[in-house]
């Protein structure tokens, strides 16, 4: 049998609630059509690697897509790519990401876009990360962008030299899912001369005169690049339609971007006074941020962490994936060499138990985890298991609460193995940790600067466990101490001796 999800057979019990920035509060979720839900992630902007923060935002939209799979729903999921407009910061100041980073690598913006749009896609796939139904590039939406600002223009929006601009006041409620307007912040970011108010923002950016830009393209007000936020709306607009359900993105894109966005898109509906509460989705959901010790993780800081340099340190990407997952996606999560190496312990006991249940089942089929089979012929054990869980996911993506029940499923006694993998499987369909085809093999990565091998690490274990049975203890130190000078920690008092790692940072 399949372990795919067969979502219209699906019969979850516990109704889906999710937590909307538009009202800050948790509310049930129903999508408009009924059995299909459309969702929007704003996409990474290709001008560097993704750092370890942004790709959290993406393990949180995956476990929202695996979620509403989990409750029966179709989804349509858009992911798009931003390789133009993008400025240094996200007010309308500074230089376009892609022209910089261009200028400094002496590469076209083509091949820069090309290059970090393949390494984003490897460390989606390397996360376990559904691809979306679509990756939508925002160069391939300009004629869109132009006709979508020159039906808003006249209405809303003003000219000047740099560009054309959209006046925020001529939407109600400019900035509500900021929490109201706040001029006062917009006015500190660099503010452009002319604007009329403080939080107007570029639609148009017009090439400086005697200037080319790598990327522009010609348009009723001359010759330009769109502004980042009008991407959003002409991407979901043209892929999902307006209203749909769900608009995810960073915390921080709270405060500016979505705001924009919801701005632009109550512009082109024409709908402010006829649908009051208009914003173009129906749920606005946010990821906090990864931080680190010096803060919040970000790219344009410097010395972020990608999840290449994780897995060149040896450390598995899933492994970050389960850091991510035992955090809620609302909450600040920290990073370190500690807390990741810590998840990945986690998953080698995870994999471990799994691995056990699966050599004592052998020959016998376990992969059948559709939900309403199992709610129907789980062993009473395991029937309050399955219950918690949906109703753990199901409470505002509470995958902190949902990990200790993967784990409690692994380790409860008296219930027959077959079962217990069925209900594995169907978690793992929800937490994408690969739990049912990863191996213990498979978690052992070599770091590149590695100074020793694994092999050579489980053979001077063996030498130490030896060495302890003929009470040598002055050798099996000396072992230890050895193997941690050249970077290997060893953790004492693991009977399955598998608590060892090379150390991290
Ligand atoms: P960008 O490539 O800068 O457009 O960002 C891609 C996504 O990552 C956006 O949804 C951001 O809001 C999100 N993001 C950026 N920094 C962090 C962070 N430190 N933690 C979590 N999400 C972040
Ligand atoms: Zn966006």
């Amino acid at each position: 049998m399949s372990d795919q999800f067969t979502p219209a057979e699906q019969h979850a019990d516990a109704p889906l609630r999710l937590f909307n920035s538009l009202t800050r509060t948790v509310e049930p979720f129903a999508p408009i059509d009924p059995g299909h839900a459309r969702v929007y992630s704003c996409g990474p902007t290709v001008y560097n690697y993704a750092h370890l923060g942004n790709l959290r935002a993406y393990v949180f939209t995956d476990t929202l897509r695996r979620t509403l799979l989990w409750k029966g729903l179709d989804v349509t999921h858009i992911i798009n790519i931003t390789d133009v407009g993008h400025l240094t910061s996200d007010a309308d100041a500074g230089d376009d990401k892609m022209e910089a980073a261009a200028r400094a690598q002496a590469k076209s913006i083509w091949d820069i876009a090309a290059h970090y749009t393949d390494a984003f896609k490897r460390n989606i796939a390397d996360l376990n990360i559904l691809p979306p139904s679509e990756w939508t590039v925002a160069t391939d939406y300009v004629p869109q962008m132009i006709e979508f600002a020159k039906k808003i223009a006249p209405a809303h929006c003003y000219e000047l030299d740099t560009g054309l601009y959209f006046d925020s006041s001529t939407v109600p409620d400019y900035g509500a899912l900021a929490g109201g307007r706040d001029d006062a912040a917009h006015a500190r970011i660099d503010p452009v001369a002319g604007k009329r108010n403080p939080s107007d923002f570029a639609i148009w950016r017009k090439s400086p005169p005697g200037e080319q830009r790598q990327m522009e393209w010609d348009s009723p007000w001359g010759k330009g690049a769109p502004g980042w936020h009008l991407e959003c709306s002409v991407m979901s607009e043209a892929r999902l339609g307006h209203p749909f359900d769900i608009h995810t993105g960073g915390i921080d894109h709270r405060e500016i971007h979505h705001p924009n966005e919801i701005a632009q898109n109550q512009a082109y509906c024409g709908c402010t006074d006829a649908q009051p509460g208009f914003t173009g989705a129906r749920w606005w959901m946010h990821n906090n941020f990864l931080v680190d010790r010096q803060g919040k993780m970000s790219k344009s800081k410097g010395g972020f962490t990608t999840l290449f340099s994780l897995i060149d340190a040896g450390v598995h990407p899933l492994a970050y994936r389960l850091l991510c997952l035992g955090a809620h996606y609302r909450s600040e999560l920290e990073f370190s060499a500690d807390s990741v190496g810590a998840a990945l312990t986690r998953l080698k006991r995870l994999i471990m138990g799994v691995e056990g249940l699966k050599a004592r089942a052998e020959g016998v089929t376990w992969q059948s985890p559709r939900l309403d089979y199992l709610r129907a012929n789980l062993h009473p054990k395991l029937a309050p298991l399955l219950e918690q869980f949906d109703a753990a996911i199901s409470d505002d993506l509470m995958t902190p609460r949902a990990l200790p029940l993967l784990e409690e499923t692994i380790a409860i006694k008296k219930v027959p193995v077959d079962e217990k993998l069925c209900l594995i499987a169907a978690f793992d369909q929800a937490l994408g940790l690969n739990l049912m085809h990863l191996t213990r093999a498979d978690l052992r990565l070599t770091p590149r600067d590695a100074q020793i091998r694994p092999e050579e690490v489980e053979a001077e274990l063996d030498r130490r466990q030896a060495a302890r049975a003929e009470k040598n203890f002055a050798l099996s130190d000396e072992i230890r101490d050895a193997l941690i000078e050249r970077g290997v920690d060893v953790m004492d008092g693991d009977p399955m001796r598998w608590e060892w790692r090379l150390k991290l940072g």
